[in-house]
This record gives C-alpha cells, structure tokens and sequence, in this order.
C-alpha cells in the first residue's frame, strides 16, 4: 500500500497534510509513506525529518501519486491533476465540494474515490478525525491574537502608577468551536467578553467560560439546530430582532471576532455598515467567515480595511496562520480516519459505515454524496 502526501499548491496555504510523528504511524499501518519534495515547508518541517520517519521524497506531484492507492493532501487535487493518479486510488483532503463542484466531475472522471474531510458526521466515534474542529478551534485563538494586533489598546485592566487602563470588551457572534476558543482566548487576555448565537445550547457552553450570554430566543430558535448540531437559516422576522440586539450590543464593544456559519449556505450577515458607523473609533472586527461571504457587510477577504474609523480583518484560511500546529493536528486527524480502513495490511473500505457514507463525495466515476444531490 502507497501513500502520497502532496504539497500545497493553493495561495496562503501554508499547512501539509503529515507530520514525522503521523508518517511513523502510517509506516506501522503497512503503508510507504511517500512525500513530495517541499511539501512540509510551510510548517517547518523539512524534507529530512520526513526521510528520518522512514518516508521517501518525491520530486514533484506526478512522482509522488504514481502508484499511490491513498492520497493525503489538505485542499485537494487541482482538477487538471486528477488524471496522473491511479483509478480507484482515495483522496482525503478538504475539498470544498458545495462550491468546487466542477473539481469533483474531474476526480469522477479520473475514477478518483475522493472523501470530504468537512463532511465526516460530528458524531462521538468521530471527534478524533474532524478536521472542522481541529482547525477552527486554531482559529478562533488565533483570530483574537489577529485583532489584538491590530488594536491600540490592551485587554486586561491594568492598575498602574500612571492610572488604570479599562479592560477590553470582546463580542463572539458564533459560538461554536472557533468561537468559544475566542471567548476563551479573549478571556485569558483579560477582556471582557460577551457572545451570541441562534442556537440556545450555546448558552451553557459560553457561561462555562466565563462569557456573558446575549441572544434573541424565541420559538424560532427551539428549532434553530439541526440534528447535526449546526445552524439553520433564520427568518427575516428573527433576523431584524437579532440586528436589534446586534445593534445595542455592539455600539459598546471594543472588538467584534465573527465565526457564524451555516452549512452549504452564504454566512449570514450579522453586521451592518450602520452597526460599523456605531462602534467607537478604534474597534477591531475579526471576521472569520469572510471566505463564505463574511459576516460583515464591510470585510474583504485577505485584507485589512479601516472603515468608519474600525479596522476589519479579513484574513483568508485562518488556520494555516498556525501552519505547524495546525497540520500536526490535520495529519493526526487523516491517520485516525484511514486506521480502521486497514485490515491486515490491505485497505478495505466499509462503504456501509456513516463515517464513509457521509465524507466519500466521487467513486465508481460519479459523484456520489447525498448532500451534494440537486446541487447540479
Ligand atoms: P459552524 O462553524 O457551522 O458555525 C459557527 C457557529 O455560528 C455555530 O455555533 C452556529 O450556531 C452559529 N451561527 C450560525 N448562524 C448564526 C447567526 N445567524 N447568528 C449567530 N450565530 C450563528 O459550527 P461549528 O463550530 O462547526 O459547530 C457546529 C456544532 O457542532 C456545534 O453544536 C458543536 O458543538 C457541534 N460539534 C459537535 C462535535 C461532536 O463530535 N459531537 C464536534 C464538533 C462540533
């Protein structure tokens, strides 16, 4: 059995899909681990310490997935390099499927077996192998760290001989893994930090961490969660009692992190350029979900832009900013997903099990997944 971890080809993609410690893991699995020249770079690990873990290095991606039966990677194959890799080999990378769908027609047509990392189910059995969690929860810290440099003022109240400086206040809007690590992270820096979401068990979880609690509830939100525990879509109707509370909560915040999501759809729109004009000069927001649309009515993906006298972040691919903790976690998440696809050192695909139902997207040369249904 071969294994092929690729470089990284995409913009700011700094993260690579194995680690010393992950290829000894595969080796102990029965695989030869083969590694494209290069590819730990952007995490700092060198080529040499993937050889000294016993895997090979390939010179470049055609070499690497020639004979390979699995495929590591973080975004994927590109479509025009499906072709060079073995019909039937597996793919596990993160593969944006709602949005790259014509990427997904190629692995088809090449007769790929592609699995979606963000599609594995948030089920127990499968907590060790979400990469959604692994990489939002990097994140969300790091998304405070990202608006604490941009602010010209410090988080923790500070008594000095000079006079005090006021704490810093933090409002998360999304509480889900990223953002309750940015209630924490923001916490520990000593701000003052309040949250929101639509879904009511969110609640507990922000307290829990010291975080105050602010959320329109209504019969709406009994329903807001789904039975895989994410967001629905709002009704207007709750949406503009939301921008309300939104509204009030804001104009006295220092700093806005935003990680609301709902799965398959654009991110909803929390803050409006009204709610921006409203916020004291000098406030930061953090938006995490500009790559789904952002949040904020005024974030930019990749920049930095100054409006109304508050800075918006508008970082891309957040997680790869921790590139070395960030693809540790990644690697250890992809190991634990193909372990119980190995049984006496040959791969053996349980196509029954959820885990596998739920992530496999192309196989047998079409698209195969039950979310992606009607999408085309
Ligand atoms: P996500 O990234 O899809 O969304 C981030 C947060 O935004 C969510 O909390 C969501 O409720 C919130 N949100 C969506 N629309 C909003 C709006 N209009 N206003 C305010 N907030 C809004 O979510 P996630 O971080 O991936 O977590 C989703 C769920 O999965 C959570 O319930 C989490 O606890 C659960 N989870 C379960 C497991 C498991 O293994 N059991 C693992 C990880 C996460």
């Amino acid at each position: 059995m071969k294994l092929a971890v690729l470089r990284e080809r995409r913009d700011a993609e700094k993260r690579v899909a194995a680690s010393p410690e992950t290829v000894k893991k595969l080796i102990g699995l029965g695989f030869e681990v083969i590694i494209e020249a290069g590819a730990g770079e952007g995490a700092s690990i060198p080529d040499k310490q993937f050889e000294e873990a016993g895997a090979s290095i390939a010179k470049d991606l055609k070499a690497a997935v020639k004979d390979a039966d699995v495929i590591f990677s973080v975004q994927g194959l590109e479509a025009a390099d499906a072709k060079h890799v073995k019909k039937g080999a597996a793919q596990l990378a993160v593969l944006n499927p709602f949005v790259e769908r014509d990427r997904l027609d190629a692995y088809a047509k090449a007769g790929l077996m592609a699995f979606a990392m963000e599609f594995v189910p948030r089920i127990t059995r499968a907590q060790s192998m979400d990469v959604l969690s692994s990489q939002s929860n990097l994140a969300g810290y790091k998304a405070v760290l990202d608006g604490a440099a941009e602010f010209g003022r410090a988080f923790p109240m500070m008594m000095t001989a000079a006079g005090t400086v006021p704490p810093a206040r933090v409002m998360v809007m999304g509480a889900g893994v990223a953002g309750l690590q940015a209630i924490a992270t923001a916490k520990r820096l000593g701000a003052i930090v309040s949250a929101t979401d639509v879904r009511p068990a969110a609640k507990e979880q922000v307290e829990s961490l010291g975080g105050k609690f602010v959320m329109v509830e209504d019969e709406e939100t009994a329903a807001a969660e789904t039975a895989g525990g994410y967001a629905k879509e709002m009704s207007d109707e709750y949406k503009a009692k939301q921008a309300a509370l939104i509204a009030e909560t804001l104009a006295k915040q220092d700093m806005a992190i935003t990680t609301a999501l709902i799965p398959g759809r654009p991110a909803p729109k929390l803050i409006t350029e009204e709610m921006v004009k409203s916020m004291k000069p000098g406030s930061v927001i953090v938006d995490l979900a500009v790559e789904m649309g952002g949040n904020c009515e005024l974030s930019k993906p990749g920049e930095v832009v100054e409006a109304h006298g508050v800075k918006i972040v508008g970082h891309r691919n957040v997680p790869s900013r921790l590139a070395a903790d960030a693809s540790a976690l990644y690697a250890r998440n992809l190991v634990h997903f193909i372990t119980p696809m190995v049984k006496e050192g040959e791969l053996a695909f349980d196509f029954e099990d959820e885990i596998i139902r739920e992530s496999l997207v192309t196989k047998d040369g079409a698209v195969v997944n039950e979310r992606l249904k009607g999408e085309k």
